[in-house]
């Protein structure tokens, strides 16, 4: 029998082409394989005898191949084109430049093959169908590639895609993992709580996800998994909050004689302190007085001040004689957020600098830094707190590395992702969650418009028109400026994306704002670039600042009042919403253009809940709404917080298992003596977690 942990390299079938782009997705055993998960299934259910098809419709046929052959069009085109019959006629499947067909489908071989019916040189065609090899005819020697319909004739799984793996290959992979009778899936889950909230077993899940009779099945098998996970998260969050409480900091903070000097530093903030940042302040002091580790997140939508409250932090822990270290994503942000901690704090602190090419000698009482503060050599000596800024921007190992940089330290977390409060507080049992709710008072909603390609000029006159009136009386004023963001082509910053935004860089500087100083910033650039440019741009040398998608975190440029985003359908809503979120940071007007070249009704109605919506767990839930039950599966979004599974939204569930969990954590015999459920639960933990 083989344990689900076994390495995919004991498969002698899988090519070594395939394991790496499965190593890519992180598939790396058995068990991973077995748990990835199609995001959708298409439908090829419908069978239809040839005679009976019509435009329009998709469907499987089985038939005989009766000719398949290369045809090579005037431009350049290979077509495949195989006749097919059935007892009630013949018909035509036609697929483009996939020459390894004509090896693959030949002559006198029973097949199956589905897809949509349409019209090629006005004859009613099977369109680049996906096919199933029934029967080889008897000349060859293959055997048949499957004893069911995989890919056609059914719910068909696709995968979330990656390079080097199509979902066919996903598709024989996993079906062969499915049929192996040596791999075994043995259920963790007690009978009685399967009882109670009525969940299948979880080898059939694993089965029906796969491949489903019905969309039911689909989502009965979901439920089932998607519990899984939840609930695995939620038994451990609940061990890890006892563990948590039994240990102990070498310190706790005194709050007491330090409070004058604190509530007199608040008070000489250039602006007032909201309510939920107070309360959060409080919350995070009195975590600091414990005699063991806070552990706390704080979710606040984009510019609703989380700085701050991680600065106020950091000051309590100087004034008790303790170090900070304050992770930021991007070296762009860990600058921008060393320039406001030295701004605002008295300069009897020290404060260095952490990143790739800044390494700092000698001792300081903050240390500020991108993960370069995972291999530099610091003087640390009492680090009494531990901030991650934008955590979920980290991997689970980075923020690993660098909570042991102490032994049992504070950490404070920060996030902008939407998550619901009351997921969140279940979800993470073993934190405890702060939410900024409020956004500070002088700020005006952001005007935001979606902008099709037709009004893209007089969207540019508009552009000019903003930034070369003259400014408002107040001497203070400055021009408004404006950032243009490129849209993204590859997920990384690729250089097509950087390419892309450079053409963009030279047409408009050469044509439209040709009167105005543009600026460029990309994520290749050299980080003394970068820097360069933003401290130009916020010290109003240029008018406009073209760039990718990389001053999507953090970056704070009050004077920026607008902002245009390109091919803004290609961006998820809570990005757009996280890139808005560059404008509107004083009480000036603030504008997004969103450019789409996308004439979709749909994209457009998802676009333009931006222009209504400015909250931004309100964002998500719309978002995950108008997606509708089409997407039955999690996103990105959740992947990041460690979900494959389940999403933020199965409220239900997420009640569901942690009422489970609880049963579970309550008798601690009725979970030890289950050692596979202990295995099972090493893998979830939840990723945020100080322990890990
Ligand atoms: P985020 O939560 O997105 O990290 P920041 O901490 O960068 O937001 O704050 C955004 C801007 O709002 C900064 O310029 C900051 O100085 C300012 N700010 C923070 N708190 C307040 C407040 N209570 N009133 C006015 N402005 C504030
Ligand atoms: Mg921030």
């Amino acid at each position: 029998m083989l344990t689900l942990r076994v390495p995919l390299s004991i498969l002698p079938t899988m090519r070594k082409l395939t394991k790496d782009a499965l190593e890519h997705l992180e598939i790396r055993t058995i068990e991973d394989l077995l748990y990835h998960i199609p995001s959708r299934y298409v439908d090829f259910s419908v069978f239809r005898n040839i005679f009976d098809t019509q435009i329009g419709e998709t469907v499987c046929i089985i038939g005989t191949v009766v000719s398949m052959k290369n045809i090579f069009t005037r431009h350049g085109t290979k077509i495949q084109t195989a006749v097919i019959s059935d007892e009630s006629g013949g018909m035509e499947a036609v697929w483009f430049n996939q020459m390894y067909l004509t090896r693959v489908i030949v002559p006198r071989m029973k097949v199956a093959l589905a897809g949509k019916i349409g019209l090629f040189n006005k004859k009613k065609v099977l369109e680049s169908p996906e096919y199933e090899i029934i029967f080889p005819s008897d000349s060859l020697k293959s055997g048949t590639e499957n004893d069911h319909l995989i890919h056609t004739g059914r719910l068909a799984p696709v995968y979330p895609v990656t390079a080097g793996i199509t979902p066919r290959t996903m598709r024989n992979h996993i079906y062969k993992l499915l049929r192996n009778p040596t791999i075994v899936i043995k259920d963790p889950i007690p009978e009685e709580i399967k009882k109670q909230y009525q969940l299948v077993d979880e080898e059939k899940a694993v089965h029906h996800i796969h491949f489903p009779d019905s969309y039911d099945e689909a989502k009965i098998s979901r439920r089932r998994l998607a519990f899984d996970e939840l609930f695995y998260i939620q038994i451990n969050s609940e061990f890890k909050r006892k563990e948590r409480e039994q240990e102990t900091t070498p310190f706790a903070f005194q709050l007491e004689p330090y409070r004058p000097q604190i509530t007199d530093f608040i008070k000489k903030l250039p602006f007032t302190l909201t309510g939920s940042q107070q309360k959060t302040i409080d919350e995070i002091f009195s975590d600091l007085k414990n005699t063991y580790p806070m552990n706390r997140i704080l979710v606040g939508d984009v510019g609703s001040g989380k700085t701050i409250v991680a600065l106020i932090a950091s000051l309590l822990t100087h004034l008790n004689g303790y170090q900070t270290i304050l992770m930021a994503p991007t070296e762009i942000l860990a600058t921008q957020h060393y320039d406001t901690f030295r701004h605002l704090l008295p300069k009897k602190i020290t404060i260095k600098l952490v990143t790739g090419k800044q390494k700092p000698n000698g001792t300081a009482h903050i240390w500020i830094g991108t993960h370069a503060l995972l291999t530099t050599k610091l003087a640390l000596k009492k680090i009494g707190i531990i901030i991650i800024d934008e955590q979920q921007r980290f991997g689970v190992e980075q923020r690993a590395k660098l909570i042991k940089l102490s032994t049992n330290p504070n950490l404070l977390t920060m996030t902008a992702t939407p998550i619901p409060r009351t997921v969140a507080i279940s979800l993470f049992g073993d934190l405890d969650v702060s939410f900024l709710t409020e956004q500070p008072k002088n700020r005006k909603t952001i005007k935001t418009w979606v902008v099709p390609s037709a009004k893209r000029e007089a969207a540019y006159k508009w552009i000019t028109s903003q930034i070369t009136k003259s400014p408002a009386n107040s001497k203070e004023e400055r021009q408004p400026q404006a950032f243009i963001i490129c849209p993204f082509i590859e997920e990384s910053e690729s250089l097509q994306t950087v390419k892309a935004a450079k053409n963009e860089f030279k047409r408009l500087q050469s044509s439209y704002f040709s009167n105005l100083r543009l600026g460029m910033l990309h994520g290749r650039m050299k980080s003394d670039e970068k820097n360069k440019v933003l401290t130009d741009f916020k010290n109003g040398e240029y008018d406009i600042l073209v760039a990718t998608p990389v001053v999507e975190v953090g970056i704070d440029i009050p004077t920026a009042t607008i902002i245009l985003i390109e091919g803004s359908d290609r961006f998820g809503l809570a990005q757009l919403h996280q890139l808005r979120g560059r404008v509107g940071r004083s009480n000036r007007a603030s504008f997004c253009l969103l450019f789409t070249e996308s004439e979709s009704p749909e994209v457009m109605k998802r676009l333009k809940l931006l222009e209504t919506i400015h909250n931004g767990p309100l964002l998500a839930e719309a978002d995950l709404k108008l997606r509708g039950p089409g997407e039955l599966f999690g996103t990105r979004q959740h992947g990041s917080w460690g979900l494959k599974i389940a999403k933020f939204s199965d409220f239900e569930l997420i009640r569901e298992t942690r009422e489970a969990a609880r049963w579970i954590t309550d008798d601690r015999n009725a979970w030890l003596i289950n050692l596979y459920l202990r295995e099972k639960l090493k893998k979830y933990t939840i990723r945020v977690s100080s322990s890990e």
